[in-house]
């Protein structure tokens, strides 16, 4: 999804809702483990700011599929991404250059927080959202996904989850669980 930001850059503070739903969101690819089950949607505003840097705010939704890395069970969630990015012009790395060389300071710094990796851009008429949505979606996901945080992981004898009524293997939670008399 291509937006068109020229008629936005002639100004500071010019403002463009955007809005796209499931149904017209961008779709995604899988990741990983990761299955996307809708097209990503959005909700937010494009903001023109000084030195033609262009601000993006609001909330990506995107719904994925995974499977809980302890009992395999198939997990599905909604995930809400705030989003606050800014999107630099082109040759705005260039203008750092030279800016922080008149202070005698070097852009290259690793140290510096600006790095030259963490920066997005726009090509100067342009935003290409498709590449900047999914990099912050990736960014997003968890590294490892529970169906619980107290999920119990699988009975290494029977496979079943260790909490399962039907697995009443040596090494089962129900073994030596203080509920047993419960049972
Ligand atoms: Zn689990
Ligand atoms: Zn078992």
């Amino acid at each position: 999804m291509r937006i068109e930001i020229s008629a936005m850059l002639q100004k500071e503070g010019q403002r463009e809702e955007l809005t796209f739903s499931t149904e017209h969101g961008i779709p995604l690819e899988d990741f990983g483990s990761y299955h996307f089950t809708a097209p990503l949607a959005f909700k937010g505003t494009l903001l023109s700011e000084a030195d033609r840097i262009v601000r993006l705010r609001g909330e990506i939704i995107v719904n994925w599929q995974s499977a809980c890395v302890r009992c395999l069970n198939e997990v599905t969630r909604e995930e809400v991404i705030l989003v606050d990015e800014q999107i630099y012009p082109p040759g705005y790395h260039a203008e750092l250059n030279r800016s922080y060389a008149e202070y005698g300071l070097d852009y290259t710094d690793p140290e510096d927080p600006l790095g030259h990796e963490e920066l997005m851009f726009h090509d100067g008429t342009h935003v290409e959202l498709d590449k900047l949505f999914s990099d912050l979606v990736l960014l997003a996901l968890p590294i490892g996904v529970y169906c619980a945080d107290d999920c119990p992981g699988l009975c290494p004898t029977c496979g079943r989850r260790l909490d399962d009524a039907a697995c009443h293997c040596e090494n089962s939670l129900r073994a030596n669980s203080p509920f047993d008399k419960l049972l």
